[in-house]
C-alpha cells in the first residue's frame, strides 16, 4: 500500500521528513485501511514555521470578518458535498457506524456555519468612558498561531469544534489529530484549501502523542494549545505549555451520571423513555464519548424493574462493523480500548459487581470478524463509590448500577466525581429536575435527554473535566486576544513629575 501524503505544510502534501510510517487499522477486522505519513519533530517544527509566517506575515488575520464567515460557509457547502464520503472514513477508521459518521458530518457543517455566523456579529464595542476627550473602543483580534490536539472518538467533530472558530477569529494553526484516526481530518484540510484558504494557515502532521503533540504543547512560536483527549495526556499538555505562557484549553474526559428518579418512570411511556435514554447514553459508539452516561443513579425503589428492562434491551443492540446494513452499534477502536473494557470489567468483578450483561466478547459473526474488536455492551449491578470502575472513566460499553432513596443523596452521588463534564436527571416533577440540575457540577446538565448538544450552547467541563468551553460565543473567545484601545483627544502634559 502506497504512504499517504498526510501532512499538510505551507500548502504542500507530504510524507515524513524522517520516512516514518504508521499503518491506519480497521477496528472491524484489524486489517490495515491506509498507511500514512509518522511525522516526528522535525515536520512539526516545519508546520508552526508555517503557521507563524502565515499569521506574521500573511493576509489571513487582517482578512475582512465578512470573507473570512464566507470561507466557512463554503466549507460547510463542501462537507455537505462529501457527506457520503466522510461518513464512510470516519465510520472505517473509527468503528462507528454509517449513520453516525452521517450525523457527525452534518452537526459539523453546522458549526462552521455557527461561527460564520457568530463572527460577523461579535464585534467590538465603544466604550463610554464619561469623558468628552477620551474615545475608548475593546477590539477583538486573533490570538496566533495555534495548536490542536484531538482524540479519536469523534475525529472530525473534535477538530471541526477547533478549526472553525479560530479560522473565524483570524488564526493560523497547526493540527495533530489522533494517530488511531487521522484520516477525517486529511479531508478536512483539503476541503480548507478547496475553499480558497490560503497556503500556510491550515498545516497538519501526522503522528504520534510525542513528539508530535508534545513538540506542539512546547513550541515557543505556539500561542495557544487546545487539546481535546485523556486528563493524563492533558495534564502533560498544560505543564509542557506552561513555561511559554500559552493560553491553554482542555477538553478532557468525564464519568457522567444519569440520575433517574422513580416519578419519572410513573407511566409506562416515561419508563420506556427512560430506559431507552439510558441506553443511549452508555452504549452509542460502544460508549467511547466522552460524556456517556456511564453511571445509572437509579432511586432504589424502580431499580430491579428498571435494570431488568434495560439489560433486555442492551442484549438486542446489533454489533457489527459499523458499515454494514442493519449494525447498531461498532467495535472498540482498538485493541488497547478493548482490553481496558475487559480490565475494568475483571476488576468490578473482583470487587464485588454483578454482571447483568455483557461482560464478554460477542461471538464471531458475518458482520463480526474475530479479529474485530467487539465487546458486548455491558451493565454492572451491585456497584459502589469505592470502585475502580465507579471512579475511573472506562470509556468503553460499560454501565454501573447505583441507588439512592433521597433527593440529596441523588445529587451528592453525582457529584462525587473528579470529573465534570455532563449529567441527566429524569424526573416527572420539573421542579425537582430543576433543582437537580441547578446542583449537578457539571459542564452540560440535560434534563429528560441525555447527549444532544447545539452550537450556540458552550461545552466543556468543570473540574478535572477541562479548562475552557468549546462552541458558543465562548468558544469563538477563547481564540481572540481582547484589545482595548483609549484615546485621548485632548493631549496635554500629565505632569505628574513635576521636574
Ligand atoms: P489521548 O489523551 O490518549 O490522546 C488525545 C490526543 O493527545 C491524541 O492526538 C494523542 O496523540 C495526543 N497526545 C498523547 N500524548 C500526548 C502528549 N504527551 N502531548 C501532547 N499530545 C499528546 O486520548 P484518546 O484516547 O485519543 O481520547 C479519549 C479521551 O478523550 C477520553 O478521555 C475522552 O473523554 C476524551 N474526550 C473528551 C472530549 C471533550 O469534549 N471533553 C471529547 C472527546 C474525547
Amino acid at each position: 500500500m502506497s504512504v499517504t501524503e498526510s501532512i499538510h505544510i505551507d500548502g504542500e502534501w507530504r510524507t515524513a521528513a524522517g520516512g516514518g510510517t504508521r499503518d491506519v487499522l480497521d477496528p472491524a477486522d484489524a486489517t490495515t485501511l491506509a498507511v500514512v505519513a509518522e511525522g516526528d519533530a522535525k515536520d512539526t517544527d516545519a508546520a508552526i514555521a508555517a503557521a507563524r509566517r502565515a499569521f506574521d506575515e500573511g493576509t489571513w488575520p487582517h482578512t475582512a470578518t465578512a470573507e473570512r464567515a464566507a470561507l466557512l460557509r463554503r466549507v460547510a457547502d463542501l462537507l455537505q458535498r462529501d457527506r457520503e464520503e466522510i461518513a464512510l472514513i470516519e465510520s472505517r477508521d473509527t468503528g462507528k457506524t454509517l449513520e453516525e459518521g452521517r450525523v457527525d458530518v452534518d452537526d459539523v457543517t453546522a458549526a462552521f456555519r455557527y461561527f460564520a455566523d457568530l463572527v460577523v456579529n461579535e464585534t467590538g464595542r465603544v466604550v463610554d468612558a464619561g469623558d468628552p476627550d477620551v474615545h475608548s473602543v475593546v477590539v477583538h483580534e486573533p490570538v496566533g498561531v495555534c495548536a490542536m490536539i484531538t482524540p479519536w472518538n469523534y475525529p472530525l467533530l473534535q477538530a471541526s469544534w477547533k478549526v472553525a472558530p479560530a479560522l473565524a477569529a483570524g488564526n493560523t494553526f497547526v493540527i495533530k489529530p489522533s494517530e488511531v484516526t487521522p484520516m477525517s481530518t486529511v479531508h478536512l484540510v483539503k476541503l480548507l484549501a478547496e475553499a480558497g484558504l490560503p497556503a500556510g494557515v491550515a498545516n497538519l502532521v501526522t503522528g504520534a502523542g510525542d513528539p508530535v503533540g508534545a513538540r506542539l504543547s512546547e513550541h515557543p512560536d505556539v500561542d495557544l494549545v487546545s487539546f481535546t483527549g485523556g486528563l493524563a495526556s492533558g495534564t502533560k499538555v498544560a505543564q509542557a505549555a506552561a513555561p511559554g505562557v500559552k493560553k491553554v484549553a482542555l477538553e478532557l474526559g468525564g464519568k457522567n451520571p444519569n440520575v433517574v428518579f422513580a416519578d419519572a418512570c410513573a407511566t409506562d411511556e416515561g419508563f420506556d423513555t427512560a430506559v431507552d435514554q439510558a441506553l443511549n447514553a452508555a452504549f452509542i459508539h460502544s460508549g467511547q464519548v466522552c460524556s456517556a452516561g456511564a453511571r445509572l443513579i437509579i432511586e432504589a425503589s424502580v431499580k430491579d424493574r428498571f435494570v431488568a428492562e434495560l439489560a433486555e434491551r442492551a442484549r438486542k443492540i446489533r454489533l457489527g462493523r459499523g458499515t454494514a446494513d442493519g449494525v447498531e452499534c461498532g467495535p472498540l477502536v482498538s485493541r488497547q480500548q478493548l482490553e481496558k473494557t475487559e480490565g475494568y470489567v475483571a476488576s468490578a468483578r473482583e470487587e464485588g459487581a454483578t454482571v447483568v450483561c455483557g461482560g464478554a466478547r460477542p461471538e464471531p459473526s458475518e458482520v463480526r470478524p474475530a479479529e474485530g474488536y467487539f465487546y458486548l455492551p455491558t451493565v454492572l449491578d451491585d456497584c459502589h463509590r469505592g470502585m475502580r470502575v465507579i471512579r475511573e472513566e472506562t470509556f468503553g460499553p460499560i454501565l454501573t448500577v447505583e441507588t439512592f432513596t433521597t433527593e440529596d443523596e441523588a445529587v451528592a452521588l453525582a457529584n462525587d466525581t473528579d470529573y465534570g463534564l455532563a449529567g441527566g436527571v429524569f424526573s416527572g416533577d420539573t421542579a425537582r429536575a430543576r433543582r437537580v440540575a441547578a446542583r449537578l457540577r457539571h459542564g452540560t446538565v440535560w434534563i429528560n435527554d441525555f447527549h444532544p448538544y447545539l452550537p450556540q450552547a458552550e461545552w466543556g467541563g468543570f473540574g478535572k473535566s477541562g479548562v475552557g468551553r468549546e462552541l458558543g460565543p465562548h468558544g469563538l473567545a477563547e481564540y481572540r486576544e481582547t484589545k482595548h484601545v483609549y484615546e485621548n483627544l485632548r493631549p496635554t502634559p500629565v505632569r505628574w513629575f513635576a521636574g
